[in-house]
C-alpha cells in the first residue's frame, strides 16, 4: 500500500498555559508514579511548591479558538439550532436530516466503537456502503483498487451538475477515534442522503457521489483516489471535521502543507564493549539528525513545524552498536512552496547525519498535503446558513492542521469547515478525551447541524447556475 502522509490532525503545536493542578496530560509513567492531586506526596517536590504557577502544555488538536473560549463538555448549553421551523422555512433537506439523525447516530456510534486504522477500516467500509445502498444509492466497495475506499452514487434526471462529498472513518494508533471520523463518516453520508431528497423533491437533475476516503491519517486515501480519477466527474466537492472551538461555531480558514519523509540509516553492528571501533553506529546517525532539526528549529519560521521519532529496532541491545535505525518527520509549512523549501532543508539535516558517521541513507519522501483552498464563494454561503438557519458563527482563522482534502481542494471547487464539538481543555484532536467527546450526544448535534449546513451549500450549487458560475470564478487552482 503506498504510503503518503501523516494526519491530518497531527498538527497544532500551540502553545497553552495550563494550570498545573490539571493533570489530564500527564503520562501514564507520570500518573502511575506520583499520588493524586492534593495528597502530601503531590506537594512534595511539586511545580507548585516551587513556585511555578503553571506551565506550557503542548497538545495536538485542530483547535481554532483560544482555550479560554473553547465549548467545553461542562457547558449545558446546546447547539442553538431549530431545523428553521422557527423562520417559517421548512426545508427538504433539514426534515431529511431530522428524519435520519437516530439512524445516523447509531452509525457514528458504531464506528466509533470499533476504530481501525487506516486502510483496515473494513467494519466501517461496510457499514458505511451498507447503508448507503439501503438508501437507495449504488454502491462501488473497494473503490479504484483501494480495500477499504468507496464510492455510492445517487442520480436524478438527465444531465445537471456532479456533487462529491467525503467520508472519513480512520481511527488513530491507540487512542480510537481521537479525531472524530466517525461523526464526519456520518455527515457524508448525511449530506449525500439530504441533497439526494432535495434534487428529488424539486426535480433537480443531478448527481451525488459519496466518497469513502480511508487513511487519513496517515496514508493520503484522498491522494490516491485523485491520482486515480476518483474525482475527475466532480463539479464540487464538500466535507467537514470536527475540533475543540467556540460554542455552535464552524471555521472555514485554511489549513498547513505537509510532508512525511521516512528515513533509514544502515551501518554495521559490533561488539559495542569489545570492538566499538569496528562498528558503523545507525543509532548515532538518527541521534545526529534529531539533534540536526533540533537545531534547525532555531531558525525555521514561527508557522513552520517540523516533528519526528525514531522508530528503533526490536534487535537493538545496549551491548551491539546498532547497524540500522528509522525514522519517521514530518514538516509542515503555510503553504506548498514554502513546504518545499523547508524539506530541502531538514533533508539536508538527515543526510549530515549519515555523513558524520558513514551510514548508507535511504529516504523516501511521501506525497504532500496541500494548504487547503477553501473556495470563497462556498464558504460564504455556507457561513449564511448556517448564521441564518441556526444560529451558528463561522471564523476564518488559519488552522496548523494538515489535510489530504487540500490536495483535493487544489482539483476542484471544494469546502472543508472545521466545527466545534464540546471538549476538556486539554482534550483537543489526537487525545483520549477527544476520543470521547466524539462520542458524545453535543457532538452529534453539532455534527448535524453542519451537515445541514454543508446539504444546503451544496444543494445551492447544484440547482443554481449563477451561484455555480460564481463557485468556478472563485476557484483557484
Ligand atoms: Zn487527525
Ligand atoms: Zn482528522
Amino acid at each position: 500500500m503506498p504510503g503518503h502522509q501523516a494526519g491530518c490532525f497531527g498538527a497544532l503545536f500551540r502553545r497553552k498555559q495550563v494550570s498545573v493542578l490539571d493533570r489530564s496530560h500527564e503520562t501514564p509513567l507520570q500518573k502511575s508514579h506520583t499520588a493524586p492531586v492534593g495528597s502530601s506526596a503531590d506537594a512534595v517536590g511539586s511545580s507548585t511548591q516551587r513556585g511555578l504557577k503553571c506551565h506550557y502544555l503542548t497538545p495536538c488538536d485542530h483547535s481554532y479558538t483560544d482555550v479560554s473560549n473553547w465549548w467545553l463538555e461542562t457547558d449545558a448549553k446546546p447547539p442553538a439550532y431549530s431545523s428553521g421551523s422557527d423562520l417559517n422555512f421548512q426545508s427538504v433537506i433539514d426534515n431529511k436530516l431530522d428524519e435520519l439523525s437516530p439512524q445516523l447516530r447509531k452509525l457514528s456510534l458504531e464506528i466509533h466503537d470499533h476504530p481501525e486504522l487506516g486502510f483496515h477500516e473494513t467494519i466501517a467500509h461496510d457499514l458505511l456502503t451498507s447503508f448507503m445502498a439501503s438508501h437507495g444509492f449504488t454502491v462501488t466497495q473497494s473503490y479504484l483498487g483501494l480495500t477499504t475506499a468507496f464510492r455510492a452514487e445517487f442520480t436524478y434526471g438527465n444531465g445537471g451538475r456532479v456533487l462529491g462529498v467525503n467520508s472519513e472513518y480512520d481511527a488513530l494508533k491507540g487512542l480510537g477515534h481521537a479525531c472524530g471520523h466517525n461523526l464526519i463518516a456520518v455527515a457524508g453520508c448525511g449530506v449525500a442522503l439530504a441533497v439526494k431528497a432535495a434534487l428529488e423533491a424539486h426535480d433537480i437533475p443531478g448527481r451525488v457521489v459519496l466518497l469513502g476516503t480511508p487513511a487519513e491519517e496517515g496514508g493520503g486515501g484522498k491522494v490516491i483516489l485523485l491520482e486515480q480519477g476518483g474525482y475527475e466527474d466532480m463539479d464540487l466537492c464538500v466535507m467537514c471535521h470536527p475540533a475543540p472551538g467556540a460554542t455552535n461555531s464552524a471555521n472555514i480558514g485554511t489549513s498547513i502543507a505537509s510532508r512525511a519523509i521516512e528515513v533509514e540509516y544502515a551501518g554495521r553492528s559490533a561488539h559495542a564493549g569489545a570492538a566499538p571501533w569496528e562498528g558503523t553506529n545507525a543509532l548515532d546517525a538518527a541521534f545526529l539528525a534529531y539533534s540536526g532539526v533540533s537545531v534547525l528549529r532555531q531558525q525555521m519560521r514561527p508557522d513552520h513545524r517540523v516533528h519526528g521519532i525514531i522508530a528503533g529496532n526490536d534487535d537493538w541491545a545496549a551491548n551491539v552498536i546498532p547497524d540500522y535505525a528509522k525514522m519517521h518527520w514530518i514538516v509542515r509549512a503555510p503553504s506548498s512552496s514554502e513546504l518545499h523549501v523547508f524539506v530541502e532543508r531538514v533533508k539536508r539535516c538527515l543526510e549530515a547525519a549519515a555523513l558524520a558517521t558513514s551510514c548508507e541513507i535511504k529516504m523516501n519522501l511521501k506525497a504532500p498535503y496541500y494548504d487547503l483552498n477553501q473556495n470563497q464563494v462556498l464558504g460564504e454561503e455556507f457561513s449564511d446558513v448556517v448564521k441564518t438557519r441556526y444560529g451558528m458563527s463561522t471564523n476564518g482563522t488559519a488552522s496548523s492542521a494538515s489535510t489530504d482534502f487540500g490536495n483535493v481542494s487544489y482539483a476542484l471547487p471544494a469546502l472543508h469547515p472545521g466545527y466545534a464539538i464540546p471538549t476538556g481543555r486539554n482534550s483537543g484532536n489526537h487525545t483520549i478525551g477527544f476520543t470521547k467527546a466524539a462520542a458524545s450526544q453535543q457532538a452529534h448535534d453539532a455534527t448535524m447541524v453542519v451537515t445541514k449546513g454543508l446539504a444546503h451549500t451544496a444543494f445551492r450549487a447544484l440547482r443554481d447556475d449563477e451561484f455555480f458560475k460564481q463557485v468556478k470564478i472563485s476557484f483557484k487552482s
